[in-house]
């Protein structure tokens, strides 16, 4: 079967599975299959195509299984992660985690900073590439995501140290300038799609007391170990939520809105009466 003839028939099967861009999805499996790029698919619809290969990624794509998931890679902040399913699939949102950290730290040198919950090693990495006088920590507490983003950072030549731990607890007394996290802050009653609860690794995604139950831990373990504060993704609907509950441990703290005017990342810097 031609390249072409096959475009159109995944096209047509992603479409009747409710996938939401088949034609760039069906050019993106094509591509995996022939080890090309997206674009070489495009210019060659004659090329000869292994049915049988195709139909394999089409099946697993028609049970919603995320496609960063069956191409094993994911773009984030410009570059290619590894993932799989032990961790979160980056999400374009977190850039802004990145982004506002790189604006808090712009004029500070040599800053060392702590990713919690590093999942993939996106935030990390990026951050370690985009600043690299940074010194990187990142935990997390699962194993086979440690592993998956120490194989990120070793593929996309970042010194990121990794270690296994739970929030705060593997660091000691250990003091950072800065500490990221995307935490999970999805309540485990609440009903999102199977894309993401069927696969992506429910760690990584849910937690409790209406999804704030890190926030709290974090804001008090935090107290006297950062320097200038932390940066937190959240929920787009959490936005004065978790702004309260770092307030009442004693953080000052504002709201990053994303393009469409969402609250996306709150950031709290140690209050005037905090210890140091
Ligand atoms: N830090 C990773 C990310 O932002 C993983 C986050 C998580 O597992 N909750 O994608």
């Amino acid at each position: 079967m031609t390249l072409g003839d096959w475009l159109l028939r995944a096209r047509a099967r992603l479409t009747a599975a409710g996938i939401q861009s088949p034609k760039l999805e069906a050019e993106l499996l094509a591509a995996h299959v022939l080890l090309e790029s997206r674009e070489w698919v495009l210019i060659h619809p004659e090329a000869e195509f292994n049915e049988l290969a195709g139909a394999v990624l089409l099946a697993r794509r028609e049970t919603q299984e995320p496609l960063a998931y069956i191409l094993g890679k994911r773009e984030f902040y410009g570059r290619t992660f590894r993932v799989d399913p032990s961790v979160l699939i980056p999400r374009q949102e977190t850039e802004h985690v990145v982004e506002t950290a790189l604006e808090i730290l712009a004029t500070t040198q040599n800053p060392k900073i702590l990713d919690i919950g590093t999942g993939s090693g996106c935030i990390a990495i990026t951050l370690q590439l985009e600043k690299p006088d940074a010194t990187l920590f990142a935990s997390d507490i699962s194993i086979p995501a440690l592993q998956t983003a120490r194989e990120n950072a070793e593929l996309l030549g970042a010194d990121v140290q990794f270690r296994r731990s739970d929030l705060l607890d593997g660091w000691d007394t250990e003091t950072f300038d800065l500490i990221v996290s995307n935490p999970p802050y999805i309540d485990e009653t609440e009903e999102i799609a199977h894309e993401v609860r069927g696969f992506e690794p429910s760690n990584a995604l849910f937690t409790t007391e209406n999804g704030t139950f890190l926030y709290r831990k974090l804001a008090a373990e935090s107290i006297g170990r950062t320097r200038l504060g932390l940066v937190l993704e959240i929920g787009y609907q959490q936005g004065e939520t978790v702004q309260k509950i770092f307030q009442s441990a004693g953080w000052e703290t504002h709201l990053i809105h994303d393009l469409s005017g969402n609250p996306r990342v709150v950031v709290a810097t140690p209050g005037s009466k905090m210890p140091k």
